[in-house]
């Protein structure tokens, strides 16, 4: 730090100077976080730059937006309403009016949402466990390959991740595997709508079928919690007719990134119960000292409050029709990508743009016989600006390489039609072999 003060506009400067330095984000095809908005979302957020989401007493209509956008988020989930109570414990903190219907909250994003999530399940878990006098030492949480998130979850919060492998041609957990995972100590199952490493959904309705007939022959009643973290903005608009969510009755909570596809600025998750009696009691605080006696329920405390006011905006502005719209021309655009993919020797889709999210993944159909690796694609890409990441697969099939390109809003047709060409000439120079690519035209002034 200096001793002295600088000229802001010297600073600013400085500082923006070295930050064009960073990739240039509508070119970053890796991310499922939003990158573009409008001009109104940014005044929106200048404004609430000194509004703490913490402090629901002196910020009370922050705090009664941020409950506005659960109940939409609830509703675009189906949640059951109050109108059908099914609350069997009465009034509580989460619940004053003890009518059971859905609660939730705001969180930083996903991985802190999937967090309460996860804390909620083990706390239930425990508490039958301990009513019916059991040990309570060995929890465990049954998943396919899951973000990052849940790994941190479990060993944060000492429960054992019992990660499902991958099976050969899957792109996420297959209902039949679950027989053989889910035991007396599954505090429950999380399913991913939107699978980090292929983009598509994880069946949720077959997975709860499998769990009711688990539980009609063994007794076994294993929650779901649904990772919906890029899927629980899309589905809604563009899959409707898939059950996936509050409409069935096993599934009992519920996150989402408000900063992916729900098309707020980066910074904000949800995170939804079916019912208040679902999230307990003790894992709700009441915070006195800010002035009121607000119940609340996350792992930070002080937070920025402009990201839910943004998500409510953008709520108000796309509307349900919105959304749609935006997805339906996402879901063309990566469409058109896998086309193009598709008819390029060598790739092979593993994931094609259709029935789940707005993206396209796929591999080499024949590694060993390639003259380039996928990250050789990569690398290839990078010099004309554009992020396409290649990982391998998760624990089983980690031999295999995959590639990835999400769309957003912000990454239309035309960009993705220059990606295309730029992709055919990628793959055009390094199927010349290594030595092509290197003599070049030297640079003339
Ligand atoms: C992105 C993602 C997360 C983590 O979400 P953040 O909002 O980045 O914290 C968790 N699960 C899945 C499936 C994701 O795609």
């Amino acid at each position: 730090m200096p001793e002295d003060t600088s000229p802001a506009r010297a600073v600013h400067e400085l500082i923006r100077d070295e930050l064009a330095l960073d990739g240039n984000s509508s070119q970053n095809l890796a991310t499922f976080c939003t990158t573009w908005a409008e001009p109104e979302v940014h005044e929106l957020m200048d404004l609430c730059l000194d509004k703490n989401m913490i402090d629901k007493d002196e910020y009370p209509q922050t705090a009664e937006i941020e409950s506005r956008c659960v109940r939409i988020i609830g509703d675009l989930w189906n949640a059951p309403t109050a109108a059908t109570p099914s609350s069997t414990t009465g009034p509580t903190a989460a619940d004053p009016s003890g009518t059971g219907s859905p609660t939730g909250c705001s969180t930083t994003g996903s991985s802190e949402a999937g967090m309460l999530g996860g804390l909620a399940l083990k706390w239930r878990w425990r508490k039958r466990r301990e009513a019916a006098g059991l040990p309570t030492d060995r929890p465990n949480l049954v998943c396919g390959p899951v973000q990052v998130c849940w790994e941190k979850f479990a060993r944060y919060f000492d429960v054992e991740l019992r990660q499902v492998p991958l099976e050969p041609d899957a792109t996420g957990l297959r209902p039949h595997q679950l027989r053989d995972h889910v035991d007396e100590n599954t505090i429950g199952v999380v399913a991913i709508l939107g699978v980090t490493y292929t983009c598509d959904y994880e069946p949720v309705a077959e997975i709860a079928a499998e769990l009711d007939a688990i539980e009609r022959d063994t007794g076994l009643d294993v929650p779901i919690h649904v990772d919906a973290a890029s899927g629980g903005f899309i589905a809604p608009f563009l899959h409707p007719e898939v059950a996936w969510d509050f409409r069935l009755p096993r599934v009992a909570s519920i996150n989402a990134s408000g900063h992916k596809y729900g098309m707020a600025p980066l910074g904000v998750g949800w995170v939804v119960w079916r019912a208040a009696e679902l999230l307990p009691e003790e894992l709700v605080f009441r915070v006195s000292y800010l002035g009121g006696d607000m119940p609340t329920f996350a792992l930070n405390f002080s937070r920025p409050g402009g990201e839910v006011v943004a998500q409510y905006y953008t709520f108000l502005r796309l509307g349900r029709e919105g959304y749609r719209k935006v997805y339906e021309a996402a879901s063309r655009t990566a469409r058109s990508l896998a086309e193009q993919i598709g008819d390029t020797d060598g790739f092979r889709l593993l994931y094609d743009g259709q029935g789940a999210l707005p993206a396209v993944s796929w591999t080499l159909s024949d590694p060993r016989r390639s003259p380039f690796t996928l990250y050789d694609l990569t690398e290839r890409l990078r010099l004309r600006g554009w992020q396409v990441p290649a990982y391998p697969l998760p624990a089983d099939r980690q031999e295999t390489v995959v590639q990835r390109v999400l769309i957003r809003h912000g990454i239309g047709f035309d960009k993705i039609a220059l990606l295309g060409q730029d992709i055919r000439a990628a793959v055009a120079e390094l199927s010349e072999g290594p030595c092509a690519a290197a003599p070049r035209p030297g640079f003339h002034h």
